[in-house]
């Protein structure tokens, strides 16, 4: 993987770039949808290619792992055939589910044991086993397992989770070099930045991860109930202290509104379930601002969803169907939804992208900010 730096933006930390992987280059910074079960839900991933154009999209290591686990997936020729998906996934380690959503967790240096959420079956996660359950899937980017605490934490915890991602990440990194050594792997394992919302864990913790010299590093450990400002605030001071000429993932995080911000901070890569459960939801982002399709305004609303977006939805379907198919729960209102939501977000990053490159993104800033002020 070869991360090249287009442009950067001389008022802030925002850059422009291309992330050359082995299924295909991504623009970043880039917002990648989540697929949790290989598949964002309700839509195709030939909507996802030739709607939106995503060139990378997450899926969940942890849901994979326990259904239909990774043995099958390695053997019907890995994630990307087996979902039919040619262009770049990135795996999470799993951990961040395994403290989310699992019982009875049990923390040991080396690893963490928990019951299933499906069946209670036990189950343990090492730095080495979650490194080889994500090259059986044949992710392009590959998460090393962390530590993630929820919010507060107090500065102890924080500490003590950060140094066992830490410890956890050298050696999730070293077993994935034995790996490279024994096998053509054109793969990237990124380490992720813990220390909840302490400014000296955070430096502490990236400072060891620099030292792995890895592709790319991710800023963990957000959007885990802190409040929103927080969240860019950590960002803000963590990003500076990962290299320049790697890409950095903010992961889990962004509203629309958030995304320049994030951009701005210097991070390249965001995922967040958001657009999409949202949409399931009847949530919908637009150019005007939120709609709830669901209230009664829109029951005889002929106009599209979003008159300035281009997407299938929007250049077809009136509002008041919309309504209706949500009112009625009906399927297709989910697959709609979803490619509207997930075509602003992208067209947003687009938008950020293009602004970086002509030079424009301080005033791409100034625009979102008041907008979002009225
Ligand atoms: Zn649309």
């Amino acid at each position: 993987m070869r991360f090249e730096i287009q442009a950067e933006c001389p008022a802030t930390g925002a850059r422009a770039g291309l992330l050359h992987t082995a299924h295909g280059v991504i623009e970043t910074p880039v917002f990648m949808p989540v697929g949790t079960q290989a598949t964002v839900k309700g839509l195709p991933q030939r909507n996802l290619i030739e709607d939106l154009d995503a060139r990378i999209i997450l899926a969940n290591t942890y849901h994979l792992f326990l259904r239909p686990g990774h043995e099958l997936i390695r053997q019907l020729g890995g994630l990307h055939r087996f979902m039919s998906w040619p262009r770049a996934l990135l795996t999470d380690s799993g951990g961040f589910q395994v403290f989310s959503l699992s019982s009875l967790r049990k923390i040991t240096e080396s690893g963490v044991t928990f019951r299933s959420h499906l069946n209670g079956d036990a189950h343990l996660f090492t730095p080495e086993s979650t490194v080889d359950v994500q090259l059986a899937f044949g992710s392009d980017i590959l998460m090393a397992l962390d530590e993630c605490l929820p919010y507060p934490a107090s500065h102890e915890s924080a500490r003590d989770a950060m140094r066992r991602t830490v410890r956890w990440a050298r050696v999730a990194y070293s077993h994935f070099q034995t790996r490279k050594e024994q096998a053509e792997i054109a793969s990237s394992l990124f380490p992720i930045v813990q220390g909840s919302m302490f400014r000296d864990l955070r430096e502490e913790c990236a400072g060891e991860l620099v030292g792995l010299g890895a592709d790319g590093y991710a800023i963990g450990g957000l959007s885990v109930g802190e409040p929103r400002e927080l969240s860019l605030e950590v960002a803000g001071y963590t990003a500076p202290m990962l290299p320049r000429d790697r890409p950095r993932y903010a992961m889990g995080v962004g509203m629309p509104e958030e995304l320049p911000e994030y951009v701005a901070l210097g991070v390249d890569m965001m995922d967040c379930v958001l657009p999409s459960r949202n949409a399931r939801n009847g949530y919908l982002f637009t150019s005007g601002g939120r709609i709830i399709i669901k209230q009664s305004r829109y029951r005889d609303d002929a106009s599209p969803l979003d008159p300035k977006c281009p997407c299938y939805t929007c250049r077809t379907f009136s509002r008041a169907y919309l309504r209706h198919l949500f009112q009625a729960g009906e399927i297709l209102f989910s697959t709609l939804a979803t490619l509207h939501n997930l075509r602003y977000y992208l067209d947003t990053m687009r938008g950020i992208r293009q602004s970086i490159l002509l030079g424009g993104f301080p005033a791409f800033l100034d625009s979102v900010r008041s907008a979002t002020v009225e």
